[in-house]
């Protein structure tokens, strides 16, 4: 049957959902944690505590790895090193691109494969139909354990480079911060004239909702690095950036985000392209601008 003895080193949040999430889909799972007491309550729910790394290891068909960086599985691992030859190692912490290829390498040198993981949503989410996850690095692995990661969420396959998944993963996230602090930034802006953030959420949230409708054309453009948009210059937008920050710093609110987004603008204005549509900027951001 299609039933993967898991082991997941790392019980925070994510580590405990997955836990869950794999035992009531029927797989057999060890788990080891640092602070061991973190485990009780997926070992009360049927999960096999194991006592050392090389344990856990030893127990298991794929080894799962949910920590907070990359650092923590090196932490981990030096010293059970002799447990990794012919392992399947699937991590599912976030850290930087080139740390993941990095480590690609280190479980090779040791005769292990790595699969690279992004989980895309919140621990509460995990083993819903919501839930997906980005892999990057070995496809057979991915095919091969389809049924346990499955469970976790929706795979999304990006390609051998194992730094894939982490770039994806930094980007969206990037998209995710951004917006959410401008969120809080627009509300900082409106209570100064004693209007609620509730108040003010339906304007946000219809911005929030029609900026999806401006990618597909700048996506155009950025791809092409050509950018027509007279109808939304850079010298037209960058007016209204200026004016978000006046508006902001008069306020007294902090001045962090306009200024950042305001510096962009005025770049691309500086280097000739006032006239040029507003995705100009992505010459800027790119940090080849000509
Ligand atoms: P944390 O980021 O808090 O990770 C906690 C785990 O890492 C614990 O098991 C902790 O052990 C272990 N750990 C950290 N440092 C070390 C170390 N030096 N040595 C040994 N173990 C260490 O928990 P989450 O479960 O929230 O997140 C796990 C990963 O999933 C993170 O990379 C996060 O970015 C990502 N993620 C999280 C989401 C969320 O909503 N929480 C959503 C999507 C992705 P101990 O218990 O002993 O401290």
């Amino acid at each position: 049957n299609d039933r993967t003895a898991v082991a997941m080193i790392g019980l925070g949040p994510m580590g405990q959902a997955m836990t869950r999430a794999l035992l009531a889909a029927g797989h057999p799972v060890t788990v080891w944690n640092r602070t061991a007491a973190r485990a009780d309550g997926v070992v009360a729910a049927g999960a096999a505590r194991a006592a050392t790394p090389s344990d856990a290891l030893g127990a298991a068909e794929l080894v799962v790895l949910s920590l907070t960086d990359y650092a923590a599985m090196y932490d981990i691992l030096s010293g059970h090193e002799d447990a990794l030859a012919g392992r399947t190692v699937v991590n599912l912490s976030s850290d930087t691109p080139d740390r993941t290829r990095e480590a690609a390498r280190w479980f090779t040198e040791r005769g292990a494969r790595l699969l690279v993981g992004g989980i895309m949503v919140p621990a509460e989410v995990v083993g819903t139909p919501d839930a997906f996850v980005y892999y990057s690095g070995p496809r057979e692995v991915l095919d091969a354990h389809a049924a346990a990661l499955g469970v976790i969420g929706r795979p999304e396959y990006l390609g051998a480079d194992p730094g894939l998944a982490q770039l994806y993963y930094q980007a969206v996230i990037h998209c995710f911060l951004s917006a959410l602090a401008a969120f809080l930034h627009a509300s900082a802006m409106v209570a100064t004239a004693g209007v609620s953030a509730k108040e003010f959420l339906p304007h946000a949230v219809a911005m929030a909702d029609s900026i999806s409708s401006y990618l597909p054309e700048a996506a155009g453009e950025f791809d092409a690095r050509d950018y027509p948009g007279e109808q939304a210059s850079v010298a037209m937008m960058g007016a209204g950036a200026e004016h978000v920050l006046e508006t902001s710093r008069a306020a007294g609110v902090d001045t962090t985000l306009p200024e950042a987004v305001a510096s962009l603008y005025r770049r691309a204005v500086a280097a000739g392209h006032g006239a040029r549509g507003w995705t100009v900027l992505s010459e800027v951001v790119r940090h080849d601008l000509t």
